[in-house]
């Protein structure tokens, strides 16, 4: 693998089995013994059907996975599946307390191995051109959607954590992506959180999801072919040059470290949107030293944290971790991370409408030097 040997942070972690077969891994605090908390819920299999049917049209795959319309949405806190199970209350996690876990999600949008379900991409279409699905064409969504909890604080978000949490956190990032991109058929890890009701997060407590996907996401394979492109034509790596250029020009430089680089992108989508990159490229969240991993936390504890002033309540968030492709490792493609929020004012969000929603062509009206300017202030 490119970016050396995976480097696992030295978290304990242990692994137990759910009433329906599903994993759950404990990291940092693991009970003594496991045993001594089986999940006692009497749980059906999960019905899972989701399939994948390409768009011809614009090349994407879509999941169609109607049974996640039954899943939980956002219950009494007392009843929440993300707190630790009491004598009162069985959770998703069969353990009285957790630093951090990590479990297969009940309702997945991604299920199962290649090898499991029958049927390949283009099995039902004529393909139009080698490697191309035909029109009508579908595919079992196989891949993995696990859930990830940050603390067993139901009334904690990530930017309350220590950063010794957070680098559990980051351990248990780094560990599932690196045993998902092993899995048969997966093409890409992906990592990320929802934070907030805007968003349409259904549970709020605090927690991210990652996805492993069966094939590349359309916005990662758009970055793979600019990356071939300018490697073509500058016979340079896009991701270290857009890194050189920001820190050069430094008007959009939010926080900088040893390791990393925070910055506004200048063409940046969202009201406040930062992007994290390490300086050192990396393909992914395994290849990470233990320094960039440590500092990481610092600096991402710290902007988040800008980002809850903001406005006058804490920020909706997307934060959106991009590694390489399982089969694009060796490439330019850079680790990096995606952070933005849809909310432009107090009060006030910047909804996708008919030109973002219908076109794909955006408009933001925050220009990405006052974003930065306003972000570094809030330090
Ligand atoms: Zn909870």
């Amino acid at each position: 693998m490119a970016g050396g040997t995976p480097k696992t942070m030295e978290v304990p972690r242990t692994t137990v089995t759910l009433a329906d077969g599903r994993a759950l891994t404990y990291f940092g605090t693991i009970p003594e013994r496991p045993a001594d908390y089986p999940d006692r819920r009497q749980l059906p299999a999960p019905d899972v059907q989701a399939r994948a049917r390409w768009d011809s049209l614009v090349s994407e795959w879509v999941v169609i996975a109607s049974h996640r319309q039954e899943r939980t949405f956002q219950p009494a806190e007392d009843q929440c599946p993300l707190c630790p199970s009491t004598a009162a209350s069985l959770t998703e996690i069969p353990a009285p307390e957790y630093d951090v876990v990590v479990f297969e999600n009940r309702f997945p949008a991604y299920s199962g191995t290649a090898g499991d379900q029958p049927g390949q991409p283009g099995q039902l279409g004529q393909p139009r051109e080698p490697g191309q699905p035909g029109l009508l064409a579908a595919r079992p969504a196989v891949g993995r959607c696990e859930v990830i909890c940050f603390s067993q604080h139901h009334l904690a978000s990530f930017a309350d954590l220590s950063s010794g949490q957070a680098a559990t956190v980051m351990a248990a990032w780094a560990d599932r992506s690196a045993e998902l991109a092993r899995l048969p058929g997966v093409e890409q890890v992906y990592c990320f959180e929802n934070r907030g009701a805007e968003i349409g997060v259904t549970l709020s407590h605090p927690h991210g999801q990652i996805y492993a996907y069966p094939y590349i996401t359309p916005r990662t394979d758009r970055m793979l072919a600019a990356c071939a492109s300018y490697r073509h034509g500058t016979g340079r790596s896009l991701f270290d040059d857009v890194l050189a250029a920001e820190r050069a020009d430094g008007s959009r430089i939010v926080l900088a470290g040893r390791h990393w680089t925070a910055f506004v992108p200048f063409a940046a989508h969202w009201p406040y949107e930062v992007h994290l990159y390490p300086n050192e490229r990396v393909p992914d969240l395994a290849a990470l030293a233990p320094a960039a991993r440590a500092e990481f936390c610092e600096l991402y504890l710290d902007l988040l944290r800008r980002f809850d002033r903001l406005f006058d309540g804490p920020a909706p968030y997307i934060s959106a971790w991009h590694q390489a492709p399982v089969r694009h490792r060796g490439g330019d493609f850079a680790l990096h991370l995606e952070l933005f929020t849809i909310r432009r004012a107090p009060g006030k969000l910047k909804y996708l409408a008919g030109s973002e929603s219908g076109m794909g062509a955006f408009a933001n009206d925050i220009t990405p030097e006052a974003a930065a300017m306003r972000l570094r202030q809030l330090g």
